[in-house]
């Protein structure tokens, strides 16, 4: 399979598709690779690194575009500041593999399957075992987890260690973190490296046993017959009253707190608000919150998503793209998904899709003159719909 791996063009992106770790065993495997040139600058691969592992530089994005088959990228195909849609630019028939967000973007979806081109979605990925490898989300959150913390690290007035020095002892930071999925339990290990006592709080009670493997100390709330979990494993909505009791306790924690890192999220809707204005208020002078889920919303109240603000005397991160902060190992992570992906579009050698196939069935949300993401077609239609009653 021809294969392209383009330059990010979304603003702040500086991960790769793929890096030449993983270009060297696809070629390896018979597959023929370009890379448009300083695609991986940014990321800490040179051109040069990419020629020793057996893909050829293309000197621009139409270039490395020539008759490919599979082109990689970690953000949606955007318009570039020439006025070219990167979408114009794919030969109609070939696969687009990327982190394409259908829910944030409709309208993109429709433009895949107007262009007649394949579009995986790998944000969609199903959590099964088999699908393991190819878990963009996970490699991704487990950095965003690790960052949070070193973030708040650097903006924390104070020490995260127990410290017994001349000049006195010093007590360990509290760190509180909100859901303990995959990010959280990432954050929970990293600040407990640094040496902080940490508490931990999810509405899955099966988290209780991931926090406690790490040493965190878990926080749980009674949720009386409300089920927390969601066939798939991820947390479900809570009513208004189950909320504002998880206010209240996240509350009586935060007073505590020298570090919150908010993690919490439920797929397909806005981030559960969990941290009122009020909790802020009654936290110590200089605490820090990092919101990790400021991507949909946040889980502070006072987040402002994609800036770091103090509000209180506390200071609250919203960052949208932590993995892009760490794009060197972050690019190596998610590159390793994409090859296992790769080997399961193209098991012989060239692309098929399957779409019976489970993973298939969930990544693939456009092929040629149809969206198959249903979410999205139904997003389309009643866009459709409102323009034309709009007219009438
Ligand atoms: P996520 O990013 O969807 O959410 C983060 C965490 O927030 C979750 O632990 C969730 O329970 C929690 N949360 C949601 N609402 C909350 C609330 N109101 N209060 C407190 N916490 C709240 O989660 P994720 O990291 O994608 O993990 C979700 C599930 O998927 C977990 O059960 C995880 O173990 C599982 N998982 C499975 C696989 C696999 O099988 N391959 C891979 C990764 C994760």
């Amino acid at each position: 399979m021809k294969i392209s791996v383009l330059k990010e063009m979304m603003p702040g992106e500086r991960r790769v598709g793929l890096t030449p770790e993983t270009v060297a065993k696809l070629t390896k495997a018979a597959h023929t690779i370009t890379v448009e040139t300083h695609a991986g600058e940014s990321a800490g691969y040179s051109d040069d690194a990419y020629r020793t592992a057996g893909a050829t530089i293309a000197a621009d994005v139409t270039a490395a575009l020539q008759d490919t088959q599979c082109v990689v990228k970690v953000q949606r195909p955007v318009r570039l500041e020439n006025g070219t849609h990167e979408m114009d630019l794919l030969p109609p028939g070939c696969h687009v593999v990327g982190v394409l967000r259908p829910a944030s973007d409709p309208e993109t979806v429709g433009m895949y399957a107007a262009r007649g081109v394949y579009a995986h979605s790998m944000d969609l990925m199903p959590r099964i075992t088999r699908a393991q490898a190819m878990d963009v989300n996970s490699s991704q959150a487990t950095v965003a987890g690790y960052k949070a913390v070193m973030l708040a690290a650097s903006s924390l007035p104070r020490f995260f260690p127990l410290l017994m020095t001349a000049a006195g002892t010093i007590r360990p930071a509290t760190v509180f973190v909100i859901g303990a999925g995959v990010a959280g339990l990432q954050a929970i290990a990293t600040a407990r490296r640094l040496g902080a006592v940490v508490y931990a709080f999810d509405t899955r009670p099966a988290a209780k046993e991931h926090v406690e493997s790490l040493r965190g100390k878990f926080v749980s709330l009674d949720l009386g017959s409300h089920e927390a979990e969601d066939a798939g494993g991820y947390a479900k909505a809570l009513g208004e009253d189950l909320l504002s009791r998880e206010q209240s306790i996240i509350a009586k924690h935060l007073k505590d707190a020298d570090v919150v890192i908010a993690t919490a999220q439920v797929p397909g809707r806005p981030a559960p608000r969990l941290i009122t204005d009020e909790a802020v208020f009654a936290m110590k002078w200089g605490s820090v919150i990092v919101d990790i889920a400021a991507e949909n919303g946040g889980n502070c109240e006072l987040t402002v998503p994609g800036k770091t603000v103090v509000r209180h005397d506390v200071t609250i991160a919203g960052p949208l793209n932590l993995p892009s902060e760490m794009p060197q190992h972050s690019s190596d992570m998610y590159s390793r998904n994409i090859a296992a992906f790769l080997q399961h579009l193209a098991p012989e050698g060239e692309p098929k899709v399957d779409l019976a196939d489970v993973i298939m069935k969930d990544v693939c949300i456009a092929k040629p003159g149809e969206v198959l993401h249903e979410a999205t077609r139904e997003r389309l239609k009643v866009q459709t719909q409102s323009a034309a009653e709009n007219q009438a």
